[in-house]
């Protein structure tokens, strides 16, 4: 049975069809609804503080203003499901709310905000790379003191150790690529603001490793593509099952996927 294949991939999407491919078929095929977790509404309610700071001037991008703008942003983000789908006691919100700030103030500790020119927050972009369509939203586009450009990513999650970091700038590197496929000027460098530690984990881009990126790209796209001629996900199983939201259905722990797809069904 083949199954319609998705109009576009994100950097996100395919990280999560490298890791699991039958957790893709249910979030970005199906579209299965998925639990709200605390650590990713968390990371949602800091992006949208730095995003309210960086659109401020730059001089005015202090501790002080950053605060502020987590207020700002905890109020606008209130009644957004991924936050009343929290199941927390107070203890936990009042734990979840000082880790936010926390991490915002560690945001100080990476790079001086008054130093940075934005071109772009929370930048959504769309490009062709090879026979891939790609989408995706880039938390900040800007050019450095030599006018070259940069893409920076905020993360709230802990950083990758060493041996894995190549790996985790995959996102990033392909947002470059989208970058220069749209702009037509390739981003000098590319960088993730992991607030946690906090530490930046910055590289350099060129055009050769930006052509590898391409064709990887166009890989996973081909096996996307294969995947749904053969209407065949298989589940993979990691230490990422622990989150996710799709194990009442998956093999892997005795469920049946039909059973989510008879859900959809009903749900058209
Ligand atoms: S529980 Fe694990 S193997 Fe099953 S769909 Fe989720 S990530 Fe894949």
């Amino acid at each position: 049975m083949s199954i319609p294949i998705p109009k576009s991939i994100s950097p996100s999407s395919i990280s999560q069809f490298q890791s699991c491919p039958l957790a893709f078929r249910f979030a970005y095929i199906e579209r299965l609804p998925q639990d709200p977790s605390p650590a990713a509404s968390k990371g949602t309610l800091v992006h949208r503080a730095l995003e309210l700071l960086m659109q401020r001037e730059a001089t005015e991008r202090t501790v002080e203003a950053a605060l502020a703008d987590l207020v700002l942003a905890r109020a606008q983000l209130a009644d957004d499901p991924d936050f009343t789908g929290l199941d927390l006691t107070d203890e936990e919100w009042t734990a979840f709310h000082a880790d936010a700030e926390v991490l915002v103030r560690r945001y100080f500790d990476l790079e001086d905000p008054t130093t940075i020119e934005p071109i772009g927050l929370e930048l959504k972009l769309e490009a062709t790379v090879g026979r891939a369509t790609v989408r995706g939203i880039i938390d900040r586009l800007e050019r450095d003191a030599a006018g070259r450009l940069v893409v920076s990513d905020y993360k709230t999650g802990r950083a990758p150790h060493p041996n894995y970091q190549s790996q985790r700038l995959a996102g990033v590197n392909l947002y470059a690529l989208m970058v220069a496929e749209h702009y037509g000027e390739l981003p000098a460098r590319v960088q993730l603001l992991h607030l946690q530690e906090p530490v930046a984990i910055v590289a350099e881009t060129s055009e050769q490793q930006a052509r590898g990126v391409g064709r990887k790209t166009e890989a996973v796209w081909d096996a996307i593509g294969t995947a749904c001629q053969r209407g065949e996900f298989r589940p993979k199983a990691s230490k990422l099952c622990d989150w996710c939201s799709f194990r009442a259905y998956c093999p892997e722990f005795g469920g049946d996927p039909q059973t989510a797809l008879d859900l959809v069904a009903r749900d058209d």
